[in-house]
């Protein structure tokens, strides 16, 4: 699956894609407004991906790159030459989902943290609850549910959480 595939999927709304030289950046900046939200990508001189990264505030995040404030990528900046831009709809919630589609399908040298938790944050949150079972002494169980909303010792039948998230996965094109 490709990033626009998993845009549409997901429904994921971005309002404005482009890329620039960074080189250019302080007059590309100037024509961005401050509340802009969204996921940018640096490139090397080859056009191969760096760097992914996601801001509220995607301006100011891009101009402490630039001038070599961001700690991620200080060391790198002279080798960043490209940047693109997916810009979101001002309050999307979509921005963290975008971000993480982005890197698993460009897998960058400098996002070097695994995001796998974040899919497994992301995907069916709607297994992703307790068991509505009580114990002995009439309080809830706690422990975590199987698909049908119970644990193990509760009657729970059907698939494990990560079962359930390693199918999603799957299903998007990740291993
Ligand atoms: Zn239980």
């Amino acid at each position: 699956m490709s990033v626009l595939d998993v845009i549409n999927e997901f429904e994921i709304n971005v309002v404005e894609a482009f890329s620039f030289k960074v080189n250019d950046y302080r007059k590309i900046l100037e024509e961005i407004p401050w509340y802009k939200t969204g996921v940018y990508i640096f490139f090397d001189e080859n056009h191969q991906p760096l760097y992914v990264g996601k801001s509220e505030k995607i301006k100011d995040r891009l101009k402490s790159h630039f001038k070599g404030f961001s700690s991620e990528t200080k060391m790198h900046i002279d080798n960043i030459k490209y940047c693109s831009l997916l810009l979101l709809k001002r309050g999307s919630t979509s921005l963290e989902w975008l971000e993480t589609v982005v890197i698993n399908e460009y897998k960058p040298p400098l996002n070097t943290v695994r995001n796998k938790w974040r899919w497994e944050r992301l995907l069916t949150p709607k297994y992703k609850h307790r068991c509505k079972g009580t114990n002995s002494r009439n309080e809830n169980c706690g422990l975590s549910a199987l698909e049908n909303g119970f644990c193990k010792n509760h009657g729970g039948i059907g698939k494990k959480w990560n079962e359930l998230v390693e199918e999603d996965m799957r299903k998007l094109g990740f291993n």
